[in-house]
């Protein structure tokens, strides 16, 4: 398996740098309270989801350096917060005028 041998370098490259971009991203993490405009959830720690797929993203890094670089940036710039409760993006500040009006509207999502 000799030409698998630079494989390995590489994937330590691609998991340095995506685990990189992503705790940098998960420093700048808000701590203000989120509420979901969908199930009403409230939460301080939104999950984040990436768009794409890492399939892409493994067969770019694999085929073409630049074209995988480029493609880990642009998943990881365009992560989302996405509710814990119910998955979706449509988390606004609880802690606005909006958001409490939304917490009145809907009903506790505790569970
Ligand atoms: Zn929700």
């Amino acid at each position: 398996m000799e030409s698998l041998r630079w494989l390995i370098p590489l994937l330590a490259v691609v998991a340095i740098f995506v685990g990189g971009i992503r705790a940098l991203l998960s420093l700048r993490r808000s701590e203000e309270s989120l509420i979901c405009t969908t199930c009403g959830a409230e939460t301080d720690m939104p999950q984040s989801t990436a768009r794409g797929s890492f399939a892409i993203e493994v067969v770019l890094w694999l085929a073409l350096i630049i074209p995988g670089l480029l493609y880990s940036l642009w998943r990881q710039s365009t992560r989302r917060k996405v509710c814990p409760a119910c998955g979706s993006a449509t988390l606004i500040l609880a802690d606005t005028p909006d958001g409490r009006k939304r917490a009145e509207q809907l009903p506790k999502g505790k569970s």
